[in-house]
């Protein structure tokens, strides 16, 4: 058997068409325009592409799209004072703080301070607690883990009573798809580094998520035949081939081999990466579409 290969590019452009519709209806009906804040600290090439990509994106969305880009020795106090301005601004609906920051920064304490009702990315504590809780309509769901949910929603008809295996538990990826899979009516379970004999766990797996960050570990024998297999991770390896220095993207998952055993498995590039921008447009909307509906400022609750 040769697996579907889900084609994340053409599921995020029909999501972008979508979020397009929306915020032109948005602003038609009440005036708001929906706006997203991208804050990059440093010069990480990697994220400088990201933040680029997301800018453009919101900009085809027809939003406000701005950008502030911080040098890497920033004080924290600082990036603090910059979210606060954030959060109070009502043209700024969506607040993203691109990650990793430059050590010694430590993410948390400023992702704590932004307001809930602009946390896009659904990471502070309030999101992260509602997706936790299984109460995922009052939450912001992080990007990554919304986008892979809806590529499994397409490959499988029905998620009741699956069993699933999420690789990798992140706060970013892990954690959150894990819940959201709980909520679909999953028996999940969740492995890592300390995991004894994930290759026997992963072949019990009808739903396979790997976000571990090791290009192609998951080898062809460790995919259940018939599974869907969802490939979050993105790395960077050697590509002789193309040349001397040349590199290639590969997810965690070695690709060829799952797909003769998959369901349905998506690509590295063109699978849950197309995915992770698109959502992070319809929180966006989203966000501003809250906004929208309340007067005066945001509750604290979000
Ligand atoms: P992370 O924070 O580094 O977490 C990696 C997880 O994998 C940890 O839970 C770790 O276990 C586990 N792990 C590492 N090596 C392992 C091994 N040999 N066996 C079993 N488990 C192992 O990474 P992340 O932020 O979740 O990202 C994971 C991957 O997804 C990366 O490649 C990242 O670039 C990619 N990513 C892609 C997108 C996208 O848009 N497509 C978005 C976000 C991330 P411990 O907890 O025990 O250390």
């Amino acid at each position: 058997m040769s697996a579907t290969v889900i084609d994340g590019k053409a599921a995020a452009a029909a999501l972008i068409a979508n979020v397009q519709a929306g915020a032109a209806a948005l602003e038609a009906r009440t005036g708001v325009t929906p706006g997203l804040a991208v804050v990059i600290v440093g010069q990480d090439p990697a994220s400088q592409v990201y933040v680029g990509a997301k800018g453009r994106m919101a900009e085809d969305c027809g939003f406000k799209s701005v950008q502030h880009a911080l040098p890497a020795d920033i004080a924290e106090a600082e990036l603090l004072a910059l979210v606060a301005a954030l959060n109070a601004d009502p043209t700024i609906h969506g607040i993203l703080l691109q990650l990793p920051l430059p050590k010694p920064l430590d993410p948390l304490p400023i992702i704590r301070t932004i307001h809930p009702a602009k946390d896009v990315d659904g990471l502070n504590e309030v999101n992260a607690g509602r997706v936790a809780l299984g109460d995922i309509g009052r939450a912001f769901v992080p990007c990554t883990p919304a986008g892979a949910m809806v590529l499994i929603r397409a490959a499988l008809p029905s998620l009741h009573g699956k069993t699933a295996v999420v690789l990798g538990r992140s706060n970013l990826v892990g954690k959150p798809v894990a819940s959201l899979l709980l909520a679909a009516d999953c028996t999940v379970t969740v492995a890592h580094s300390r995991t004894v004999d994930l290759p026997a766990l992963c072949r019990t797996a009808d739903i396979l998520v790997v976000a571990v960050g090791r290009p192609e570990m998951v080898e062809g024998d460790w995919i259940k035949p018939g599974a869907v297999v969802i490939d979050v991770g993105i790395n960077r390896v050697p590509d002789p081939g193309k040349g001397e220095g040349k590199t290639r993207l590969v997810g965690d998952v070695a690709f060829a081999d799952a797909r003769e055993r998959a369901l349905a498995i998506t690509p590295v590039p063109g699978g849950v990466g197309p995915m992770t921008i698109a959502m992070l447009m319809q929180n966006t909307l989203l966000a501003a579409t809250r906004a929208a509906g309340r007067s005066g400022t945001p509750d604290p609750e979000g």
